[in-house]
């Protein structure tokens, strides 16, 4: 990972026109600030009866086609993708903080599998072998020049640091092409997961996760049981929330997908698979959230859309960089993940969570209005009282 210095130099590129840019989207789409009132309604709902909203998601999803699948911890959830993907498999991947969390990658490959990365920013970070330094903008620590210096060094040795970021692009779109043609199992995150249909909603700009979702055989996402949401409807809130308060409003693409293809053309028979996928495979991933939910501070930080705006408003994130959290997740929505993921009582996280300022501009920053300050003083408390 990058020093403070090339930190800086990176941040300041891309910090200013992203605040910018998020402004002009909330100034001109105001709806969308009584949409995420509502949204954080149904996530309180979800996180308050989170084993009602569990069982109902994994059966409407057996009723779609699909299988669903609970993991307890990480080690859980590597053994149910384990088994599913078995060894000497093609996988791609579209962009996932709970892959990531739970280590998916590494183990499929250490299982013998090719396994590729296919979200621009994770590519990198793939071909570095480092971990994200942000939420939604995974290689935001790098300059095009270093970029460049990477791609040339890993997949394509014609390729030069006065390279324009649109030739950058263009080498990995050809390199990830024939990844995708050839994959036999796709795996993905998700930003939300509807309890009343089964269906999983996936926004991106780029177009790797539509492909990843629909070209291998078989898709399987994996996610954190706090994305469940009640309704279809409430599934739309939230990409459209995520995604504006994310600096890309409308996002380029939104997608569904609600078990494996099937077609009902013949008789209004429904067959499947038709073209997409033949299986589609959920795992929902506890690790830590149901005991987060019944804390009566830490709960809030379940309310995470993973928008990674506060990231943009906190003087630490801004000074440090990613070195603020303990890999994958960091700033200050990291502070509160790493809580509930490791525990409250982890020592490395309270000394985390002592670097806090409590600027307050997260908070300020936060759609879904979480007291992030108060949830990270929480967290200081407890670690003080622990020395
Ligand atoms: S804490 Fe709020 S602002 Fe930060 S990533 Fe989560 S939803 Fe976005």
């Amino acid at each position: 990972m990058n020093d403070v210095k090339s930190w800086n130099e990176a941040i300041n590129r891309v910090l200013e026109p992203t605040i910018i840019k998020t402004k002009n989207i909330l100034d001109n789409y105001k709806y969308l600030y009584d949409i995420a009132d509502k949204l954080r309604k149904a996530k309180e709902e979800v996180i308050k009866n989170l084993g009602y909203y569990i069982d109902k998601t994994m059966k409407s999803v057996e009723m779609v086609g699909g299988t669903s699948y609970l993991a307890r911890d990480s080690e859980e959830a590597r053994k149910i993708i384990g088994e599913l993907v078995g060894t000497n498999k093609k996988i791609v991947m579209g962009k996932s903080m709970v892959a990531y969390e739970v280590g998916i990658r590494q183990y499929l490959i250490n299982m013998g599998n090719e396994v590729w990365e296919t979200d621009l920013g994770e590519f990198l970070i793939q071909l570095a072998d480092e971990y994200p330094s942000h939420i939604i903008a995974p290689a935001i620590h790098m300059t095009k020049e270093r970029a460049a210096q990477l791609l040339k060094e890993k997949i394509d040795p014609n390729i030069d640091e006065s390279r324009s970021p649109e030739d950058l692009v263009k080498s990995v779109r050809k390199f990830l092409r024939a990844k995708f043609l050839n994959a036999d199992i796709g795996i993905s995150g998700a930003n939300a997961v509807a309890a009343d249909t089964g269906a999983v909603l996936m926004i991106e700009n780029e177009g790797n996760i539509r492909m990843t979702s629909v070209l291998p055989p078989t898709h399987i996402v994996i996610t954190g049981i706090e994305k469940i949401v009640p309704t279809l409807e409430y599934g739309f809130y939230e990409v459209m929330v995520q995604s504006a308060f994310g600096s890309l409003y409308p996002p380029t693409y939104v997608n569904l997908t609600a078990g494996p293809s099937s077609t009902a053309d013949i008789e209004h028979n429904r067959v499947r698979p038709a073209q997409g996928p033949k299986e589609f495979h959920l795992i929902l991933v506890d690790n830590g959230r149901s005991k987060a939910a019944r804390d009566p501070v830490l709960w809030e930080a379940l309310l995470c859309i993973r928008c990674g705006r506060c990231y943009f408003h906190c003087p630490i994130y801004k000074t440090i960089g990613p070195s603020w959290g303990i890999p994958p997740y960091n700033g200050p929505t990291g502070v509160m993940w790493n809580a509930v993921i490791r525990g409250l009582n982890n020592k490395n996280v309270g000394e985390t969570a002592m670097l806090c300022v409590h600027a307050g501009g997260c908070k300020e920053s936060c759609p879904m209005k979480i007291n992030i300050p108060e949830v990270i003083h929480y967290i200081k408390t407890l670690y003080l009282r622990s020395l």
